[in-house]
This record gives structure tokens, sequence and C-alpha cells, in this order.
């Protein structure tokens, strides 16, 4: 049996504390880079389709310099495969935890 590995994003609602804050640390940004991106994906998508990539995801990374290749995983990581996913899949719990700011 393989082991499956759970979204560590599935645990961000439980995590309190210590727990929160190593999970803040192993971020690939800042949490309010992290919250801005997400509210850019979902505006840049307002208007556009999924193209099944992170083209938006991208863009904000490139205008704001990050580093795309952490960010990228942490995305994958946490079901986050595309555009849409990153909002279908992580922006709800993301926005539970830490609102919308
Ligand atoms: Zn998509």
């Amino acid at each position: 049996m393989p082991i499956l590995r759970k979204r560590e994003i599935e645990n961000l609602e439980q995590l309190s504390g210590e727990e929160l804050e190593a999970f803040l640390d192993l971020l690939p940004a800042a949490q309010h880079t992290i919250s801005e991106l997400i509210d850019f994906v979902e505006d840049e998508l307002y208007d556009a389709e999924c193209n099944h990539s992170l083209q938006f995801s991208m863009r904000y990374m490139m205008e704001n310099r990050l580093d795309f290749g952490k960010i990228t995983s942490w995305l994958n990581n946490n079901g986050g495969y595309c555009d849409c996913k990153v909002l279908a899949e992580i922006a709800p719990i993301w926005r539970a935890k830490f609102g919308d700011d």
C-alpha cells in the first residue's frame, strides 16, 4: 500500500499555537503574500477561463519577484495544479483560517 500523504493544507483548520507557527514558517512566502496571490488569481479568473496552467499565479509571482519554484511546488502539493484549482482547493481553507487579509 502506498502511503497517502494528506495535503498539508487540509490540516490547517486544526492548527494552532506552535503547529500553526511551524506551518507558517514552512510557507514559501509570507502569509499576506499568499493571500494576495489568491485574490489576484480570483480577480483574473473573473474575466478569463482557467487554461489549466498556473498562468495567473505565475504572473503574480513574476510581478512580485517571488520564488516560483518554491511557491509552485507548494501550490501543487496542496492541490493547486492550475489557477482554478488554487481557488477551489486552497482558497476556501486558507480564507476560513485567515480571513480575507
Ligand atoms: Zn484550472
